[in-house]
């Protein structure tokens, strides 16, 4: 575990949403580096003034989160102003509030990220998903994006997310193997449809190449088989 997985994993750790073991390595690293530590204790400085509660003691136990959703009882509505192209995520807390500004503005974008995860109503989830697709060099939001292509249960979910992470296929590894896996996995044709096209640019990695030639002789798909073929026939021979 580097710092930059801690760094980019905090607000998951935040969330009380970071797996038992990694949760404990992550303890363990800021128990040993400053910068994450400084990192981590801002971060939850924020979260406190966003859930506006009585500040905790200091002392408290690193283990004692204070997780956003604990004061939010639910993600309400997400519109987007695309005029002012700022966004306004609705919340229940014990009355309802909500928080308007830009997608960069920290404030938003955890709601949104947090929305995007954990909303019951795939109609919010959705909409998180959309104001956030153009906010992918921000690595939270690519996580989230990933977590919402493989896991979220609404097929039109998966498919903005595969949206907004179709262009990175290219330069980031762990988003190709998420749009790989949708492809060879998903249960959605158009979901896996739209991961084939977003494979095309990196059609001659071995990984991808090798998924198409499968593709191309089995998938039950015809759709798929014809596709993979076309992408397989338009490969330049590899010497
Ligand atoms: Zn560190």
């Amino acid at each position: 575990m580097n710092c930059e997985w801690v760094q980019r994993n905090i607000t998951l750790y935040l969330y009380g949403e970071l797996a038992d073991d990694a949760h404990h390595e992550l303890e363990q690293h800021v128990a040993r580096c400053q910068a994450c530590a400084a990192e981590l204790a801002e971060q939850r400085e924020f979260h406190k003034q966003m859930n506006a509660l009585p500040v905790e003691e200091p002392s408290a136990s690193p283990t004692t989160d204070t997780p956003v959703e604990a004061s939010i009882g639910g993600i309400t509505s997400i519109e987007r102003d695309p005029t002012t192209n700022t966004v306004k995520v609705q919340y229940d807390r014990v009355t309802p509030g909500s928080v308007q500004g830009a997608v960069s503005d920290p404030r938003v974008q955890d709601l949104l990220l947090y929305a995007a995860k954990s909303n019951e109503n795939s109609g919010v989830r959705l909409n998180s998903v959309d104001a956030l697709v153009d906010k992918t060099d921000d690595m939270r939001v690519r996580e989230t994006l990933t977590y919402a292509l493989r896991y979220d249960s609404n097929p039109g979910v998966r498919l903005h997310s595969l949206d907004g992470l179709g262009p990175l296929v290219k330069q980031d590894i762990r988003v190709r193997n998420a749009v790989l896996e949708a492809l060879l996995n998903d249960s959605n044709l158009g979901v896996r449809s739209g991961a084939l096209h977003s494979l095309e640019p990196v059609k001659t990695d071995s990984s991808v190449r090798m998924a198409l030639e499968q593709l191309a002789q089995e998938d039950p798909s015809e759709y798929i088989r014809t596709e993979s073929r076309r992408v397989l026939a338009s490969m330049p021979t590899v010497y």
